[in-house]
């Protein structure tokens, strides 16, 4: 039997007809290769559980993003191509949550400089784990700056301002928005 891959999403969220529940069920018991998937599937949704979607902020979604990604390292090397591809599917429908934030997300964990657009100066943040993406939105157009990268392993974003505004005065602006960042430091540029 072929695999039911476009099934198992379905399957494993319980929205799939008892009849091809049963069919799903029987080849399960035949195959590892789905029984993996569904096991991978049901951990994402679990997760996703855990942190349901209107309450996610980055740093949620950076845990989540890294517990994809240890997961596709420890199966890349196995992995068929329908089950990266799924995993896209996957990560895209998660990331499409995050609207602004997320148009500027950079899949690496260490920063790199963005071209031709780099500033003299750039602010490194962390923000408090309970923070909305609302207040972090409002607070980055309060100092007109913008993420350019992160978040790193240890959830820091790197923020930079327009030219000519004063990058001090922005990160002392980011101090002091008490609920939202955690830290908040210039760092030079290379
Ligand atoms: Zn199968």
């Amino acid at each position: 039997m072929k695999h039911p891959d476009d099934d198992l999403p379905a399957f494993v969220n319980g929205t799939l007809p008892a009849s091809d529940r049963e069919a799903i069920q029987a080849h399960l018991a035949g195959c590892e290769q789905c029984r993996e998937e569904v096991h991978w599937l049901a951990t994402l949704r679990e997760q996703m559980q855990n942190d349901p979607l209107p309450a996610v902020n980055e740093m949620g979604m950076a845990r989540l993003m890294k517990a994809v990604r240890d997961e596709e390292k420890q199966t890349a090397t196995s992995a068929p191509g329908w089950w990266r591809g799924a995993l896209a599917a996957a990560v895209l429908v998660v990331v499409a949550q995050f609207g602004v934030i997320t148009s500027q997300w950079q899949q690496e964990t260490v920063y790199r400089p963005l071209g031709e657009t780099v500033e003299d100066a750039r602010i490194q943040v962390r923000f408090v784990e309970t923070a909305s993406e609302a207040q972090i939105r409002e607070l980055l157009d309060r100092v007109e700056g913008q993420i350019v990268a992160g978040p790193s392993a240890l959830g820091l974003y790197l923020i930079a301002v327009p030219e000519g505004a004063s990058v001090e005065q922005a990160a002392t602006t980011l101090r002091s928005a008490e609920g939202i960042v955690e830290q908040a430091m210039v760092e030079s540029a290379e």
